[in-house]
């Protein structure tokens, strides 16, 4: 590893000073992805900003009903909050379907979502990536691929985005809030994310000086159920291969409204507005189900080893589907 110094802050503004300083500084949260980087020298810092004194570790109710999520609440607190377990079910599940039980006390919201992707290539610095070195290279895309993404790929990234947390929170419409030099702001999730592009080396709006402070997740109507359901190689500890967020409000035997996000897939947590069309004033039958299957899927690509993902995908979506919804 690398030598490199710790400055623990003690307020939001001295870490964003920090951070502006000092290129070549990184913020530390529970440093469960970072700290493994470093090890692997894919990450370099010369400093690491400890922000773990920070006044960011609150779940708050909003008055509207939704809820404020403090940085840097640690995984396991989220998910087993009454809370969050009441009203955001699809959350607690995603975030309990993650990593371990160790991993999850340690690791903190901001971290989770400025995850890095767990494609191999990447981990190894003995071969080119154009998401560490822009301009030398994609060898996933003829290489050992069947981890990678179907959906928002480009010819320069195929790297599959990691998180399930951040699956449920692209299907519950959460907003990023990032403070900077130039103040606070307030980001959807949906757009939080970039597709690779040409530049998959930038992966998220946050600017290099900024820091994530929460997040806010709006209300939600008291009529809506929701599942998360994470299909991977082995039943704990492991990434996803695909999973599915799921909301649905149905009544008198019709989908009024749909929220559907798909992981394991797409290079970006994958909302899937398309599918959600399908279902909206659809029957909450099998053949509803599949039609928007097959629409949430219909511009997946795949590459030599992982055409089996978008099959699976579906059948994901579809059982995810059918354990919120039932069937008519
Ligand atoms: C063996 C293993 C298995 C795993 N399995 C899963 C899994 O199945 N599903 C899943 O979703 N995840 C999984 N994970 C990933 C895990 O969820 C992440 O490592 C964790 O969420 C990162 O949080 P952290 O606080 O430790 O982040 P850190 O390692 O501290 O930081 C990660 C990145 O976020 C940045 N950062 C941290 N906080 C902030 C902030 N407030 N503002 C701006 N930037 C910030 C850091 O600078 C760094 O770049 C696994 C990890 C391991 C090691
Ligand atoms: S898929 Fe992306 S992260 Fe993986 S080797 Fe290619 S450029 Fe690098």
């Amino acid at each position: 590893m690398q030598p490199f110094s710790v400055t623990e802050v003690k307020d939001n503004i001295s870490g964003i000073n920090a951070l502006s300083g000092n290129s070549k500084a990184k913020i530390i949260g529970g440093g469960t992805n970072l700290v493994d980087l470093m090890k692997m020298y894919v990450e370099t810092p010369q400093e690491l900003i400890d922000i773990n004194h920070l006044k960011l570790t609150t779940i708050e109710v909003h008055l509207n009903g939704g809820m404020r999520i403090g940085a840097l609440v640690r995984n396991s607190d989220l998910a087993y909050a009454e809370l969050v377990r009441k009203q955001y079910p699809v959350l607690s599940q995603a975030l309990l379907s993650g990593a371990s039980a160790q991993i999850r006390n340690m690791a903190t919201v901001g971290g989770n979502l400025m995850q890095r992707t767990r494609c191999p290539y990447f981990f190894n610095t003995s071969f080119p990536c154009n998401k560490r070195i822009p301009g030398s290279g994609c060898p996933a895309i003829n290489g050992f691929n069947r981890s990678h993404a179907v959906l928002g790929t480009s010819d320069k990234c195929i790297a599959t985005h990691p998180s399930d947390m951040c699956v449920a929170l692209t299907a519950l419409d959460a907003t990023i809030l990032v403070q900077g030099p130039a103040g606070e702001r307030k980001i959807p999730i949906t757009d939080f994310y970039l597709l690779p592009g040409d530049t998959p080396d930038i992966e998220t709006r946050l600017q290099k000086d900024e820091l994530i402070t929460g997040i806010d997740l709006p209300g939600i109507s008291s009529g809506l159920s929701s599942h998360y359901l994470k299909v991977r190689d082995r039943a704990s500890f492991e990434f996803a291969i695909t999973s599915a967020a799921v909301l649905l409000d149905i009544s008198g035997g019709i989908i009024r409204s749909a929220r559907i996000a798909l992981g394991g897939v797409g290079t970006k947590p994958w909302r899937s507005y398309e599918a959600e069309e399908i279902l909206k004033g659809a029957p909450n039958n099998a053949q509803s189900y599949q039609a928007a299957a097959d629409e949430a899927l219909k511009n997946a690509k795949p590459q030599k080893y992982n055409a089996f993902k978008i099959e699976l995908a579906k059948r994901t979506l579809i059982r995810a589907l059918e354990t919120t919804g039932g069937k008519s």
